[in-house]
């Protein structure tokens, strides 16, 4: 696969790429500490977490901050409500789950579909995305 901008050969996928950055990354990690000194190890370590990033695939979807502080927020709520309702700390104690339960199926089951779907698109575009090693460019294929 020639790159489009210096018909360079020395492409890769990203997918190939965030593959062999991530294993090596983790074996690396277990053993070595001690060579904070070599200034080359460490120049190219960094320019390895670099391009991991860059080559890293579309984050999966989540409820979000606001969305899962917002959950917290009413779980608390409801239980207290329950509670007070019931007369009972323990039965409140026990509607917290139920109601962190129910916020999380109505997450999955309405409010995540959409951003799955978009979550789809993006990893199959990753997967055809490819890199050039000598310019840096990036490009679909
Ligand atoms: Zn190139």
């Amino acid at each position: 696969m020639k790159c489009p901008e210096c018909e360079s050969e020395n492409t890769r996928k990203y997918s190939i790429v965030n593959e062999d950055v991530t294993s090596k990354g983790e074996s690396e990690g277990s053993v070595d500490h001690s060579d904070f000194s070599v200034s080359h190890s460490r120049s190219e370590h960094s320019s390895q977490t670099e391009l991991a990033k860059r080559c890293s695939p579309p984050d999966e979807p989540s409820p979000g901050f606001i969305l899962s502080t917002i959950g917290i927020v009413f779980s608390v709520w409801f239980a207290f409500q329950v509670g007070d309702m019931m007369d009972s700390f323990w039965i409140g104690l026990v509607s917290f789950p139920v109601s962190t339960t129910m916020l999380y199926v109505f997450w999955s089951l309405v409010l995540a579909r959409s951003s799955h779907r978009r979550h789809e698109e993006d990893m199959a575009e990753w997967e055809k995305t490819w890199i050039c090693l000598k310019c840096g460019n990036s490009y679909i294929n």
